[in-house]
């Protein structure tokens, strides 16, 4: 029989990493006999939900099971989370198995719990009319996203993440990997994966910064390049074992396309609209601008941790006609959109009014007075019908698409690098 066991919520913010569970468990189901029907899948969720740990990230488990060793599988895959969650520190994990038939019901669940915020009550009722088995601790909050993961709609799984893990003993500690040698990597193969190496921070982007059991992803479009990708790696700690996971990253799943009366807080929109004020720059270097549409308007944030791009924002005037991308929260002065990615599709032309040149000697001339032309002051020639010409104003900015910068992406936002099936303005809701 085929199974999808999903897996969430196993992480605190303090250690453990759901993908680690995963793959654990994942092994022990292969040692009693469970075959994988794929790759494990590795889902992210919407990542404005307030009870995430990190990056909102649940798993499934697609298996080819004999009916006789299913209960030994599963109940191992629950031993597994009860032996790895970090219950102590807060996390409410969540294991259910679907089968093949169920899963076309889970759709819905599925893009729900990435693009909005999904009720416990609504995926209880789920599991208890079409899951094969779940269990939940705690809340059972985890829950949500292990049927969510379970109901991924393939073809959104369009990337892939290759995770290495670290012998117990390294957990907590620096994460010991030659910086030139991701470098390296980057220039052999970084056209098939992405986000290794921010070259604007000089800082390598394959490893996490918490004390989980990762010691380094790899991602790519392209799931033959990743063992290859690892093999150039000079990594100066033993590895506890490796895994590839399919994932839904770098797919701009998250966005939904909306008008600005329509948009609500928590959810991840892109929106078509006009700059309706000038930018404003805080003293911490966060800017701030409206943007409205025909039927409202929103303050859009680009805080200081985007980078460079905020200076592409700044450079914004009223009467541009863009699309925004980012999360939308409530703040005191109303709903405020956090900038991810921008399309600027119209730069306004805007231009300035000038003194006429000299004809004869190319400088600027002087005003003789209201309606009485212009005086050269260097020639003395006079043009009494002369009046000021109009300049194009160069505005530093080409349209086009721009993003965040590599340490401020979100997993789910596809980087302008990845072109193909990427940003899409007017993908329907
Ligand atoms: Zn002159």
């Amino acid at each position: 029989m085929r199974v999808y066991i999903g897996i969430d919520d196993t992480d605190s913010k303090r250690s453990m990493c759901t993908t680690y569970v995963a793959a654990v468990a994942l092994r022990r189901a292969e040692s009693l006999g469970a075959k994988r029907a794929d790759l494990p899948w590795l889902v992210r969720l919407n990542p404005n939900c307030p009870y995430k740990t990190r990056g909102n990230a649940a798993t499934c488990l697609p298996l080819e099971v004999e009916p006789s060793v299913f209960g030994a599988v599963w109940n191992s895959v629950v031993e597994t989370v009860r032996e790895l969650a970090d219950l102590e520190n807060g996390a409410d994990p969540g294991v259910a198995a679907f089968s093949e038939e169920s899963r076309p019901l889970l759709a819905g669940l599925y893009l729900r719990a990435v693009r909005e915020l999904v009720e416990l009550e609504s995926v209880l009722k789920v599991c208890e009319s079409h899951a094969i088995r779940y269990w939940a601790f705690g809340e059972s909050r985890g829950l949500i996203g292990a049927a969510a993961a379970a109901g991924a709609k393939e073809e959104t799984l369009t990337t892939y993440e290759l995770l290495a893990y670290r012998t117990r003993a390294m957990w907590g500690k620096e994460r010991l990997i030659d910086p030139e040698s991701v470098r390296r990597m980057d220039e052999l193969f970084g056209g098939q994966t992405f986000d290794n190496y921010d070259y604007d921070r000089d800082e390598v982007r394959i490893t996490p910064h918490t004390p989980c059991p990762v010691l380094l992803g790899i991602r790519s479009t392209c799931v033959e390049v990743l063992s290859e990708s690892l093999s150039v790696l000079r990594i100066n700690e033993p590895l506890e074992f490796y895994e590839v996971f399919k994932t839904n990253q770098a797919t701009d799943l998250h966005y939904v396309v909306r008008d600005l009366r329509s948009i609500r807080p928590l959810e991840s929109v892109v929106v078509r609209g006009r700059v309706a004020s000038e930018p404003r720059v805080t003293p911490g270097g966060h800017v701030f601008l409206k943007v409205s549409d025909d039927s409202g308007s929103v303050t859009v944030a680009a805080y200081e941790p985007t980078g460079a791009f905020r200076w592409v924002v700044a450079r914004l005037t009223v009467g541009d006609e863009v699309a925004v991308y980012g999360s939308v929260k409530i703040k005191p002065e109303g709903l405020t959109l956090n900038l991810e990615k921008l399309h600027v599709l119209k730069l306004k032309e805007v231009y300035v009014e000038r003194a006429p040149p000299c004809p004869l000697c190319k400088k600027s001339m002087k005003s003789v007075g209201s309606r009485k032309g212009y005086r050269c002051e260097r020639c003395g020639y006079i043009d009494p019908k002369a009046t000021k010409v109009r300049k194009r104003v160069d505005r530093g900015l080409v349209e086009g698409f721009y993003e965040v910068t590599v340490t401020a992406r979100r997993h789910l936002v596809r980087p302008l690098s990845l072109k193909e099936s990427g940003p899409n303005d007017h993908r329907s809701a």
